[in-house]
């Protein structure tokens, strides 16, 4: 696919992800934006996405996003839905549905395409690697396109390390550091450095997670009245499942915190026997094999039974 045919005669582009952002929605859609803005530099080129956090405040042009999504909702001429599905636009998925021609890009084994134009590629290690194969002139490309994109891969690949890295994305990635600016300060900064009660809420959560089916899984549950103690969001959870994965013997790590009475975000990550995916998507969410999430509703503990069940069919066969 080279992006650009699909959007040569647009007066409007839109391009939007999903909701509660992460570091490949952020790198994906910035990559992308930065790059049409050169690319087509007549036409109007607009992002719609949820606040990002500030860790990616070092991506050029992230305060030129909107966040209010008041415009009409027929606006786009094209418009895209960048690592995800329509469904998880939020707010955005009214310019998608309004839009005359309607791009998603994703690599999700969960989204079947809900675009005119569709471009899923399960086996790619993020958006930001196949918003990198896409731009067909790479003679466009330039640091600061390069540092997004780049933040997008080390953010999905939990820097170039899960499964998820094959030789395409190394080579991207090289590519792409090859527009010099300084990968490993960014990676510090967007990746790995936590803020005080970032680091606090993790610790919480790792002293209260409980080990079960004999220690093949562990999970850890952090409520609203613990978020709001702690002044956190969303975004500073993002870490705790990765940390709970690494135990020793664990081969699936479930990390949830509540959204609402009775409403929990699930995430689920694998070492490889478990399809998470799988199980996400029985319950309506899904993601990857190895990393997957969903909306649950119920108490902690019938929704911890929910899932075992899931996963105790899959460690058994
Ligand atoms: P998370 O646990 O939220 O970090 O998500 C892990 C992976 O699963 C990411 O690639 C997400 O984009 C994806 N994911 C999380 N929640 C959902 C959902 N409700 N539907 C589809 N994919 C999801
Ligand atoms: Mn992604």
């Amino acid at each position: 696919m080279d992006i650009f045919e699909v959007v040569k005669d647009a007066a409007t582009i839109g391009i939007s992800g999903h909701i509660r952002p992460d570091g490949d929605c952020v790198g994906s859609v910035m990559g992308l934006y930065l790059y049409l803005k050169k690319a087509c530099p007549r036409a109007k080129v607009e992002v719609m996405l949820e606040k990002p956090a500030d860790v990616f405040a070092c991506i050029k042009g992230i305060e030129e996003i909107h966040t209010d999504y008041v415009s009409d909702v027929e606006r786009y001429d094209v418009f895209f839905a960048l690592d995800g599905a329509k469904d998880r636009l939020g707010e955005a998925e009214k310019f998608f549905d309004g839009a005359k021609k309607k791009v998603n890009i994703d690599h999700h084994i969960s989204n079947k395409g809900c675009g005119d134009v569709n471009y899923i590629m399960p086996k790619a290690s993020s958006t930001s690697e196949l918003i990198y194969d896409v731009i067909a002139d790479k003679s466009l490309l330039d640091t600061e396109i390069a540092k997004a994109l780049y933040i997008g891969i080390i953010h999905d690949t939990g820097v170039l390390q899960y499964s998820n890295t094959a030789p395409s994305t190394l080579k991207a990635a090289a590519e792409l550091i090859s527009y010099g600016f300084d990968f490993s300060r960014l990676i510090d900064e967007t990746f790995y450095e936590k803020t005080y009660v970032q680091n606090q809420i993790l610790g919480r959560a790792l002293l209260e997670s409980i080990l079960f089916m004999n220690g093949k899984c562990v999970v850890s549950m952090v409520d609203k009245k613990t978020m709001n103690f702690y002044e956190v969001e969303p975004h500073d959870l993002e870490g705790i499942v990765s940390q709970l994965r690494n135990t020793k013997g664990v081969e699936c790590a479930i990390f949830m915190y509540q959204t609402d009475t009775l409403e929990y975000k699930v995430s689920l990550r694998s070492n490889g026997k478990v399809d998470v995916a799988k199980v996400a998507s029985f319950f309506g969410g899904g993601g990857h094999v190895r990393a997957a999430g969903a909306t649950m509703q119920g108490t902690f503990h019938d929704i911890v039974n929910n899932l075992s069940a899931q996963i105790a069919i899959q460690l058994k066969a």
